[in-house]
């Protein structure tokens, strides 16, 4: 097979399979388009977007103004690496500081590298200023995270088909139950360096913690000098209402992890954003990126969050995700038992004795509706944050037909 404008859906996915290595499991489905909301498959069928590349697309596929950045810098400059100042980072950085009120950032390119970031710092400063013994540093870290893909990373999941045959692990993470603060108090000893938590557990199942948890989080991690680094790259950037999801209960963490919708769902743009003397701990030669913090990305990332203000993309991702919540939530279906979610980041759960979240989003593609399930149980839905309030009428009403239909095909 050579010629794309002849293949078939079978044929594209059989070549996916033959030449990729099998660490997904696609929908059975063929992008070939996108524009918005919308994605078009290989036989020109048409969809709504309802995972947004896992938040990295809040401002739409393609988005005319993520795109003009992109093109105008692309006639200027590219990649000259971080030998040199340019004149597009300083701005970025500017800009991001005074958006999340953190004093410094440093650029990387995806968010599992921007976790490694927080864990470098986090360690040196556990030994600079608490006197932590060499080698003895602590990361405390909670069961069901998701922080991304590394060796280091995997080796603190407590998923284990994350970790299966990838170990040996080097250790440094304690694990304990999310949105406890009793465990964590527990846990805390002189060698904690750090607590990394998602505000929201998002891989994990839409996990919302206990209302009151996060502000007790940082009252007991100021009181035992323990930083509170905060992984937003999933909920950062009005995916959960508010510009940050920390926004919802404390003034701010002591570092903050962001990636995905930084770039504007055309780029990976993220970064690892703290307090001046925790930064401070970086030196020339000790941590880097090749393409970190370039000004394709600088200028990416600037846009995005021109977009996130502009179009109040926080106020919306509040107000419709709370119409979708809702409206979920008034479906009378015995498949479900449970709907949660903050702004346009919303989970449903469905009974595992019946179907599986698998089945419920195959049947939703057919209705022209493409998401994710996230473990076996939770159907994922977070469209882009700039999705009109009919469409996702439209959305609930194929979610409505979706669930009936499978009710009695049981
Ligand atoms: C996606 C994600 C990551 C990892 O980001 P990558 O760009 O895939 O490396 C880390 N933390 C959270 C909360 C995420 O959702």
């Amino acid at each position: 097979m050579t010629n794309n404008a002849l293949a078939t859906t079978r044929e594209y996915i059989d070549r996916e399979n033959k030449y990729l290595a099998q660490n997904y499991s696609p929908l059975p489905v063929v992008l070939t388009r996108g524009s918005g909301i919308w994605l078009w498959d290989s036989d020109g069928n048409k969809y709504m977007d309802f995972l947004s590349a896992y938040s990295a697309v809040s401002a739409g596929h393609l988005n005319k103004r993520i795109k003009d950045a992109l093109l105008n810098q692309l006639e200027i400059l590219d990649v000259p690496s971080r030998a040199f100042y340019t004149d597009r980072l300083g701005e970025f950085a500017e800009m991001l500081c005074g958006l999340t009120g953190m004093e410094k950032m440093l650029p990387m390119n995806t968010g599992a590298e921007a976790v490694e970031t927080a864990i470098k710092a986090a360690r040196r400063w556990g030994y600079a200023t608490k006197r932590i013994p060499e080698n003895q540093a602590k990361i405390i870290v909670c069961d069901g995270n998701f922080h991304g893909r590394t060796t280091t990373i995997v080796g603190f999941s407590t998923d284990e088909e994350y970790r299966r045959g990838f170990g040996p692990f080097d250790g440094g993470f304690d694990s304990i139950p999310y949105g406890n603060i009793e465990a964590l108090k527990k846990a805390i000893t002189k060698e904690t360096c750090a607590f990394l938590v998602e505000p929201i557990q998002g891989e994990g199942g839409i996990i919302i913690p206990p209302s009151g948890w996060l502000k007790q989080v940082q009252t007991l991690c100021r009181r035992n000098n323990v930083l509170l680094i905060l992984d937003e790259i999933q909920t950062g950037m009005g995916r959960t209402g508010k510009n940050f999801a920390f926004q919802h209960e404390i003034d701010k963490p002591d570092g903050l992890l962001l990636g995905k919708a930084l770039g504007g769902g055309i780029y990976p743009v993220s970064a690892f954003m703290a307090r001046d003397d925790v930064m401070d701990v970086f030196d020339p030669g000790s941590h880097g990126s090749t393409f970190g913090g370039n000004p394709i990305a600088a200028a990416i990332g600037l846009e995005s969050i021109r977009m996130l203000k502009d179009e109040k993309l926080a106020e919306r991702s509040h107000e419709l995700g709370n119409h979708l919540k809702e409206q979920l939530m008034a479906i009378t279906s015995s498949l479900v038992t449970d709907v949660r979610g903050m702004g346009l980041m919303v989970g449903m759960d469905i009974d595992p004795g019946k179907t599986t979240a698998r089945n419920v989003c195959e049947r939703l593609q057919h209705k022209g509706i493409l998401c994710k399930e996230t473990h076996d149980t939770v159907v994922r839905f977070a469209p882009p944050l700039t999705i009109e309030k009919e469409y996702i009428d439209w959305a609930i009403q194929q979610m409505r037909v979706v669930l009936k239909e499978t009710e009695e095909s049981l």
